[in-house]
């Protein structure tokens, strides 16, 4: 087609292509092992596979209603109460979603308006800042420890403003790997009390703790579920991060608003693997026991490491690793990244596209969400590097 001239107006005019397809297109291109953008390389169990393709023959193939099927929001509703202890009404604070993406997308648009400002803790996950910028708010970037990636609480302080409309937390959290302690939570919630501030918190990994570390959803602490849009996927949980199934809990009064938003810009969640997935959950084994079962790949890959020049604090949730190659090299760690891919044939991803002005502390991030024999092989060529 001729270039047209049109006059438009970027939304979103400083974004690059996002670093998960940029080293994804570029493991392919090269045969190297995907260690980059997340995503399990094995299947689900063939149990919900089969849940699925039941609804579908069952004839569960129209439109589910626009909050999600009652039985669905029920067990979650058990769930979050079972682990955390708090009420969420399935009729009125529980919507499915297309994905944590969409969870996290409609929670903005539903409440930031333009000159907001939404602070943001960084390294953070990609999908947060285009949200925020996109509905005309100021995304507030405020630097974790860039080694330990415990929050300076004080800076986080000073970033609180009259603009303040909300906060953004990711725990476990990606790319690090750091779990929020009950401390960090209860410090979070003393700034914020007798605010209007709204949290949103990112809890995909909610189920991948390792190390009987405890998960410290914003769900335990009264003042902060008060306040919060808590966003889960059932990508990460259950190995399908392709289905692009989720849900937002939050209070009635929250809720409300993000239903209004989420009617016209999804109205519904794809109806079938809601079916699938209410019966699945019933089993809390399903997800209780992914700790153990991701903490025994991180155990194998950082074992593969133990004598490498990389170093390493062992991830405490999410799937995946950061590894330090600060001994190693001096290469910029976007340009490393690409190296290790093509001369190496492993693909991970570099953590300065996530930190506040591209900060380079020399660490890559590394996905174990894959087989044993997948794991061995990257671990032998990273161990001799
Ligand atoms: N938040 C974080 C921290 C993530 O790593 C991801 C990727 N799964 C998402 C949100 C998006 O989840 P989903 O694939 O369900 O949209
Ligand atoms: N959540 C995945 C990761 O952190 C990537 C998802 C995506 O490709 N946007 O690797």
């Amino acid at each position: 087609m001729s270039s047209s001239t049109l006059s438009i107006r970027p939304k979103l005019p400083n974004l690059p292509q996002s670093i998960f397809t940029t080293m994804s297109v570029m493991a392919k291109e090269y045969g190297a092992i995907n260690l980059s953008q997340g995503f399990p390389n094995f299947d689900p169990d063939r149990k919900l596979l089969e849940l699925a393709t039941k609804a579908m023959h069952d004839g569960f193939n129209q439109y589910a209603p626009l909050s999600g099927i009652y039985s669905l929001r029920e067990v979650i509703s058990e769930k979050i109460h079972s682990l955390y202890s708090r009420e969420y009404h399935p009729d009125s604070e529980i919507t499915i979603t297309a994905g944590a993406t969409q969870a996290i997308y409609t929670a903005i648009a539903a409440f930031v308006w333009p000159g907001d400002e939404v602070i943001v803790l960084k390294p953070a996950y990609d999908c947060y800042e285009p949200a925020i910028i996109a509905h005309g708010g100021r995304p507030v970037l405020v630097q974790m420890d860039p080694h330990e990636h415990e929050v300076d609480w004080k800076l986080f302080e000073k970033a609180i403003g009259d603009k303040t409309r909300m906060v953004i937390i990711n725990t476990p959290h990606n790319p690090s790997g750091k779990t929020f302690s009950a401390e960090d939570m209860k410090t979070l919630e003393r700034y914020l009390h007798n605010t209007d501030i709204l949290v949103l918190s990112d809890e995909v990994y909610e189920h991948i703790v390792f190390d009987k570390v405890r998960h410290e959803s914003a769900s335990r602490f009264e003042d902060l579920a008060s306040r919060s849009l808590i966003c889960a996927s059932f990508g990460k949980t259950f190995h399908v991060t392709g289905w692009k199934m989720g849900y937002c809990a939050a209070p009635d009064h929250l809720m409300k608003e993000f239903r209004r938003v989420h009617e016209f810009n999804v109205f519904c969640a794809n109806h079938p693997l809601q079916r699938a997935l209410a019966s699945y959950l019933k089993t809390p084994d399903h997800y209780l026991n992914l700790g153990p079962f991701f903490q025994q790949k991180r155990d194998l890959f950082l074992s593969g490491l133990q004598s490498s020049r990389f170093k390493f604090n062992p991830s405490e949730g999410t799937y995946f690793q950061l590894l330090d190659f600060s001994d190693i090299t001096d290469e910029g760690d976007v340009e490393f990244a690409k190296r290790l891919t093509v001369e190496k044939g492993v693909a991970s991803i570099p953590i300065s596209v996530f930190n506040k002005d591209g900060q380079d502390h020399g660490y890559l991030r590394f996905c174990f969400a894959k087989t044993e024999d997948t794991i061995l092989r990257a671990t032998e060529i990273l161990g001799k590097i």
